[in-house]
């Protein structure tokens, strides 16, 4: 379905985004990868999904927090493939801390690289969508996105901004071939998260299994974690002719956490 397009996702290094990456390189899109980590490794990633999908596979390790570095990375892509069809804004970070005690030098990282840099890929990369008439943008939110937890204000502020973002472009982009949606993911077993697990286990005294089941059974009634694969899985749907009038949408994904 997605031979000759070209996808660039953020933060596609680890978890989520590079569940996606796989997805949407199954599905046939040429891909850029972005995110830190050991350049090795990040090499492995970028070879392993060119030769296992067959498509084109490039990276540019951009920080989300710059806008130079943004910028360069865009025109990086426009360079490499001459186009940007899919946009996936995934890149996130997350710091707790209750809002008295919340660093003022973590607010703004996390604000820069969840909302900020979403808004600055969607303005340089929707002109190019718009004069082919079809793109499409696909936020990854959050249930933050829908509703707060203790601890999170900067997290779940950043993810509330992202769900406005999307509605804002999709009214933008109503009447064009351009979507854009956000998916809402409960827990999702990935770096981010399992530092959480490890921070919990280390403050409750419970061995690594109790802090995974405990922060499940918080939130998340299915006491399952959403995949990185399931959520490929959505982005690829996102990307079809059967999503093409999703506008504005915010996709929970998150074994009922939003049904309580
Ligand atoms: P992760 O830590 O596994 O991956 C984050 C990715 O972003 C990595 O590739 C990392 O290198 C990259 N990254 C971090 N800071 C960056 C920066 N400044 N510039 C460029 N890249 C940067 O996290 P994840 O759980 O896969 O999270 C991905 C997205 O999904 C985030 O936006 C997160 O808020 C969201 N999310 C995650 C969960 C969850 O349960 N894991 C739930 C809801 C939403």
């Amino acid at each position: 379905m997605l031979n000759g397009k070209t996808a660039l996702i953020t933060g596609s290094t680890s978890g989520i985004g590079l569940g996606i990456a796989r997805g949407l390189a199954a599905d046939g899109a040429d891909i850029l990868l972005n995110g830190f980590g050991d350049a090795d490794e990040i090499e492995r990633l970028r070879g392993q999904i060119a030769d296992e999908h067959g498509v084109r596979v490039i990276y540019h390790g951009a920080d989300m927090s710059q806008p130079a570095q943004i910028a360069d990375m865009i025109e990086t892509a426009n360079h490499e493939f001459g186009r940007i069809d899919i946009l996936v804004n995934n890149a996130g970070i997350q710091h707790v801390a209750p809002v008295h005690a919340f660093p003022v030098e973590r607010w703004d990282a996390v604000i820069a690289i969840n909302l900020t840099a979403p808004f600055l890929m969607t303005r340089a990369v929707l002109p190019q969508m718009l004069e082919r008439n079809w793109g499409r943008i696909i936020n990854i939110a959050s249930t933050h996105g829908w509703v707060a937890s203790v601890d999170k204000c900067a997290y779940v502020a950043s993810k509330h901004g992202v769900m406005g973002l999307t509605k804002a472009v999709a009214l933008e982009t109503a009447t064009t071939g351009v979507t854009c949606n956000a998916i809402c993911p409960g827990w999702v077993l990935t770096p981010l998260v399992q530092k959480q697990i490890d921070d919990l286990a280390a403050r409750e005294g419970l061995s690594a299994d109790a802090a995974r089941v405990h922060l499940l059974g918080e939130k998340q009634p299915s006491l399952a974690f959403t995949t990185p694969e399931q959520l490929g899985a959505l982005a690829v749907f996102l990307c079809s002719d059967a999503a093409a009038n999703f506008r504005g949408a915010g996709l929970p994904v998150d074994g009922g956490w939003l049904a309580q």
